[in-house]
């Protein structure tokens, strides 16, 4: 599974994601043998470090997030030998852009950009990229999210690298599309005719998409609060995972014919009026409480400026889709920071007997795919209870553990990722009209938000969000996972 000879650049290279996220996932892939001989990662920033400052500076981290690997002394000395650093400050004409020019020598070699730096400066990287003859013919460019933090904003994203690459060498990177779970979704569904016959609104009662977690803002609390739970989680990770539950059987498994049918997903959504806002969305911020046994502080002290903030760290929606196949199957989807639980998970609720004959049917059986902490399929269905007399049911769950059941080599979503772009598949991608369509129906919720139109409301830390969470569900008759386990 070895890749061609490839020249990664990373701009952004002494940054947050690049430390913890991209060189420990880089030197995992190494160690595993995937890399080509005399591949390269050219790594891009504005401080001021030598070549082997900067390594010595990776070193730690590399220790910190991918220990096991780094305690391998000749791998991790092998792959410090391919790190190199340019410092180089990518706003100005006048920088060192040469340097970078001559690291590349060779436009023949795959060559990779990855932006790991703050989205305003894409555009700006683009052009300066084509103004030193650096976009070779196979290059290809690797985009952090956010992709904007409106439909105007990541419209001119998507222009000021458009200017310069094709949409076919702009891989735009949704990490949740790299976890395990998220991608058995695909096999689950079209592997199994048995499943996908079911899947659809005859069978299915309604489908919740929930992403919590347990921690709240501290350390990150500047981005946060400029971006809050819609823009941070659901335009674009809850979206893609709902695209993959939701949608049709592609032609393939080819980039564009995934892409094709998540899109159509997104355009079937059903679109946000300020009433249908005010209705089915529920917008949150944490207070302080309880949290695993400890006192957590709420989010103006997690934020850290004295300053009360209007921003939502919790979001709840309740949609549909408009199509023949989930016209009338509501789908819910939640995300929270300080909630009781970490957890990435799909339930998708089935409908119940339209004549029961059981007078005890404790519910009517569900599948829970579970994607972090770790994978996990459950199917919850009645058998007979065997302690009963007479014909009594009671829940029982057939499970399978991916931590149990195989012996997983990839630990983080960017593993599966980075040398996709390498390899020239960009099927767990973003395409440009995908992301347009997200934020085309993200975007009324933010403008009745802005208008004042929903309150802003508390939830104690350590809960399930605000009360009235519960009672959106309630209206369809439905229930949250969590309590359906009580
Ligand atoms: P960060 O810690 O602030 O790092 C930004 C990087 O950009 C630094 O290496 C900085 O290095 C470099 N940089 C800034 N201005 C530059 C310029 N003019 N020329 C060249 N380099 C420049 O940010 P981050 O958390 O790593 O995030 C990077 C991107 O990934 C952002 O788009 C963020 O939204 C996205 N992201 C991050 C995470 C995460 O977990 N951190 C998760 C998802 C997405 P110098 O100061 O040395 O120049």
């Amino acid at each position: 599974n070895r890749t061609e000879p490839f020249d990664y650049v990373i701009f952004g290279a002494t940054g947050d994601l690049t430390r913890r996220k991209l060189l420990p996932a880089f030197l995992r892939r190494f160690h595993a043998g995937e890399f080509g001989q005399d591949t390269r990662l050219i790594c891009v920033a504005r401080s001021d470090y030598t070549p082997e400052a900067f390594r010595a500076y990776i070193l730690e981290y590399l220790h910190k997030f991918a220990p096991d690997v780094a305690a391998d002394q000749e791998v991790l000395r092998s792959f410090i030998d391919l790190l190199h650093y340019i410092q180089l400050d990518a706003t100005h004409p006048e920088s060192d852009w040469p340097s970078l020019r001559e690291a590349l020598p060779d436009p023949g070699r795959i060559r990779v950009f990855y932006l790991a730096t703050a989205p305003s400066l894409y555009g700006q990287i683009c052009a300066a990229l084509a103004t030193h003859d650096l976009i070779s013919p196979s290059a290809r460019m690797v985009l952090e999210k956010p992709i904007g933090t409106s439909l105007a904003t990541a419209r001119e994203v998507n222009s000021g690298v458009g200017r310069f690459f094709p949409e076919e060498s702009i891989y735009r990177i949704d990490h949740y599309l790299g976890k395990e779970g998220v991608q058995n979704i695909l096999a689950l569904r079209f592997a199994n005719p048995v499943l996908e016959r079911l899947w659809s609104t005859e069978a299915i009662e309604y489908v919740q998409i929930t992403a919590a977690e347990t921690v709240g803002i501290s350390g990150r609390g500047g981005y946060y609060d400029e971006a809050g739970a819609l823009r941070d989680m659901v335009q674009n990770h809850l979206l893609q995972v709902l695209c993959m539950v939701a949608m049709d059987a592609p032609a393939s498994l080819r980039a564009d014919d995934l892409r094709n049918e998540k899109l159509k997903v997104l355009n079937a959504l059903r679109p946000m009026t300020p009433d249908m806002v005010r209705q089915n969305v529920i917008r949150g911020q944490y207070t302080a409480g309880r949290l695993k046994g400890q006192d957590v502080a709420d989010y103006t002290h997690d934020l850290g400026t004295g300053r009360a903030s209007n921003t939502e760290s919790f979001v709840a929606i309740r949609t549909k889709i408009r199509t023949a196949r989930w016209g009338n199957t509501p789908f819910y989807l939640r995300t929270g920071k300080r909630l009781a639980t970490k957890t990435t998970e799909i339930v998708i609720q089935f409908r119940p007997q339209p004549w029961p004959i059981f007078t005890n049917m404790p519910s009517s059986g569900r599948l829970v795919i579970r994607i972090d902490p770790h994978g996990e399929l459950a199917l919850v269905l009645g058998v007979r209870d065997p302690g009963a007399g007479g014909l009594r049911v009671r829940n029982a769950t057939l499970s399978m553990s991916y931590e149990h059941g195989f012996s997983i080599s990839y630990q983080d979503s960017y593993e599966r990722l980075l040398l996709d772009a390498v390899r020239g598949d960009p099927a767990l991608f973003i395409r440009r009209d995908e992301v347009e369509a997200s934020w085309k129906w993200v975007e009324p919720i933010l403008e009745t938000w802005r208008q004042g139109l929903t309150p802003l409301e508390p939830y104690a830390a350590g809960g399930w969000g605000p009360p009235s969470t519960r009672a959106l569900l309630a209206r369809d008759g439905a229930l949250w996972h969590e309590d359906m386990l009580t």
